[in-house]
This record gives C-alpha cells, structure tokens and sequence, in this order.
C-alpha cells in the first residue's frame, strides 16, 4: 500500500508537531478556565492565553488586545459581517462583497439580502482580481461595510487590500478582510492594509481546527461590532463562551512558527508549484491554469485538464489528496461559484482542480504525485479504470 500524498494544504493542513506538543499540557495538567483566576491553575491558563494572544497579534502586527478569539473564520466572517450590521444605527444598508468570497462571507451577506439589506457583489477579471476602483466605484452614502479576502481559498489571487482599504478609509466605509489563506502564505499588516476588521483560521496553517480569530480595531470595537451570542462575557462580551485554551495556546505557537519561515517557506513552496506545473504540462498540453500567475498564493496550483472527467480523474487518483474545481452536493454537480466569476465554462470547471502544496511536501512527492496523476489522466482518456500501484514510491 502506498501512503496518501496530501496536496489539499488549502482546504485544511496538519498540526506542526511543535504546535501539538505546545497544546499537549493544556489537555490535562494545565486544565484551568482563564475566567477563574482565583486559584494558580486558573491564573496560568489565563497567562497561556495572554500570551497566545500576543502571538496571534504580531502575525498581522496588531495589539493583542484588538485579537477576539472564535471557533474559526466562518465564525469570525459571520461575527464581522452580521455583527457590524447589528450595530449599525442605520439599517437595513448597503454592503460591498466579491463575488469569489468563501461561502462564509457570501452566506450571511445572503442572509442580510433577505432581510433587506442591499448586497453588491463585485465580479472580478479572468484571473480573479478584484478591482479597487470598482470597490471605490460601488460605495454609496448607505454602504456600510466593505468586504473583500486577501487570498482566494481556490485559485489563489491575491487582492490589492492595500488599495482598498485606502478608499474604505477616504469614503468613510467599515473594511473586512477574511485572511484565512494568507495567515503563513504571505505578509499581514493590518495597519498598512487600513483593515477595521480581519477574520483568522488556526487550521489553514498548521494550527489545530476549531480555533480562529476576529481582529477588530480596540478603538472602535465598541462602537462598530455587536456581539451574536450573549453569555460569561469573555473575549470583551464580543464572543462569549469558555475558552478553548488548548486550541488558543495551538493557534499562538502556529502563528508563531508560520512568521519565523515566512520568506524561506514561500520560495520553497514556489519552486514546488513550479515543478508540479512543468510536469502537469508535459501530461497535459492543453493544459489551462487559473488565476493570476503571479500575484498569488505560493502553494496553490489551479488547473484544468480539458476534456477530462473531473469524477473519473479523481477516481483514478486515489492516492494523491486534491480537491476538485465543482463541488458535487447531493449528487447535482455545481461548478464551483469562483471558477464562474472568473468567466470558467462549466466543462471546464468541471474538469478543474486545486493542487496546494505545504510544508511537509517534499519534491519527491510532488515527482510521485505528477507520476501519478500521469498514470490516472491516461487511465482517464483510454476508459480503463483499473487502479495501478504507485511504482516507485516506499511509502515515507
Ligand atoms: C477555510 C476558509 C474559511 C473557513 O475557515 P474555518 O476556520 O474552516 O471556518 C473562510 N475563508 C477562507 C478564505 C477560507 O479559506
């Protein structure tokens, strides 16, 4: 049996080993809840949170006190968005969104459309920028909230959020940036992005699942966000609830390790794509990649095989973890709504799929993989299903 190569590090990656082992304590010896601080276990979860805190914060070089732990970025793009709205004195208004946003920013702002909020949703060009001259274009004197992602989750575009949030700024405009994909892909400054808001995941990189955070500027954190729960009052009353110290001290060592390797990892992980593109080329002439090739996520690879069944391809591929371009739910094939903006055909997007690569690929893995994928894209086109071994391969 050959091992699974993951090459899905978009969708979800591994807990570093470091980040388990600096988690492993808060399980059982160090079980305290930061809210009892009466007593030593308490008062040391609370420290243990403080400085995860700190930790999250110089990730997107913001105070720690603007850092509101949640269980993720649904829930922090959920906390921004209905949240900022709850706390509007005028309402319903209007919000400017993209039309490749995650379903976490396109759902509530759905939500918000039924119960009479105006939602324009900004289409961006063929390789999936959106342009902040069509942001500063949109506002109106009842826009209310601007949210755009710094990174596209499918195809990798980065957005010029610098820009964007110069016009949020000069037009008076709340700004909401999901960084879920450029935590540890890419520099975060959310002064120089002049973001009011910005939603964090643990598990996009190395950090454990069920853990993420909403940063939101402490001077305007009362009057700007309401909260959606109400309870013990932690987190500033934002988002209450016990805290998961285990995940919150997991998500602080992650932020950590993903800033020390920044630069290195970055080139690496180019060089990788890069590698895995030359070889999906020499498999696939016709070859087509999405989004922008330059200005984008270092590890992420979108690509269509044309002409390729998209369900028998992954099919034939089991041994390598990727995701494909059209979500199939509940047996009806949707392509996927990114691939749609960009102006992708549904048989091409049918025939798509997302490669991203992490930290713990190697370049063997991306020969094997590319090995592989060669042997299933034939099994494909010549309709024989059968599953091959991977030669060559150990299984390390
Ligand atoms: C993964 C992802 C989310 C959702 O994050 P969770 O922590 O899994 O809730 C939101 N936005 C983007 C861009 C993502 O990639």
């Amino acid at each position: 049996m050959s091992k699974l190569i993951y090459l899905d590090n978009n969708s979800t990656t591994p807990v570093d080993l470091a980040v388990f082992e600096a988690m492993r304590p808060y399980f059982s010896e160090l079980c305290g809840n930061p809210s009892n601080q009466h007593h030593a276990a308490g008062s040391r979860a609370a420290r243990a949170v403080e400085k995860a805190r700190a930790q999250v914060a110089a990730a997107i070089r913001a105070e720690p006190k603007s850092i509101i732990f949640t269980s993720g970025a649904t829930e922090s793009n959920n906390l921004a968005i209905l949240g900022v709205c709850r706390a509007s004195r005028t309402s319903p208004g209007h919000i400017i969104t993209s039309a490749i946003e995650h379903k976490a920013v396109i759902e509530p702002c759905r939500h918000l459309e039924a119960t009479g909020w105006k939602v324009t949703y900004l289409r961006p060009d063929s390789q999936g920028t959106v342009d902040w001259r069509a942001v500063d274009d949109a506002i109106t004197l009842e826009t209310l909230l601007v949210s755009i992602m710094a990174a596209n989750n499918e195809v990798g575009t980065i957005q010029p959020i610098e820009r964007i949030g110069e016009v949020c700024e000069r037009r008076g405009v709340i700004f909401h940036c999901d960084a879920a994909q450029a935590l540890g892909r890419m520099p975060i400054d959310v002064d120089r992005w002049n973001v009011d808001l910005l939603s964090l995941s643990a598990h996009k990189a190395y950090g454990p699942k069920g853990i993420g955070a909403l940063f939101v500027l402490e001077n305007r954190k009362a009057e700007i966000l309401a909260p959606l729960c109400y309870g013990g009052g932690q987190e500033s009353g934002i988002r209450p609830g016990t805290l998961a110290v285990p995940n919150i001290v997991g998500f602080g060592a992650a932020c950590e390790l993903a800033a020390l390797n920044l630069e290195a990892e970055t080139s690496r992980l180019r060089m990788l794509r890069q590698s895995l593109l030359g070889h999906l080329r020499s498999s696939c002439p016709d070859l087509v990649v999405h989004g922008h090739p330059t200005n984008s996520l270092p590890g992420l690879l979108s690509a269509c095989f044309p002409g390729v069944n998209g369900d028998e391809f992954l099919y034939a591929l089991q041994d390598v973890a990727i995701s494909q371009g059209a979500a199939c739910t509940a047996g009806s094939p949707e392509p996927s709504h990114v691939l749609t903006a960009l102006g992708v055909g549904y048989d091409l997007a049918r025939s798509s799929f997302r490669f991203g690569i992490g930290r713990f690929n190697t370049i063997e893995e991306i020969s094997t993989a590319a090995a592989a994928i060669d042997i299933a894209l034939s099994q494909v086109k010549s309709g024989h299903l059968a599953k091959y071994p991977l030669e060559g391969y150990s299984g390390e």
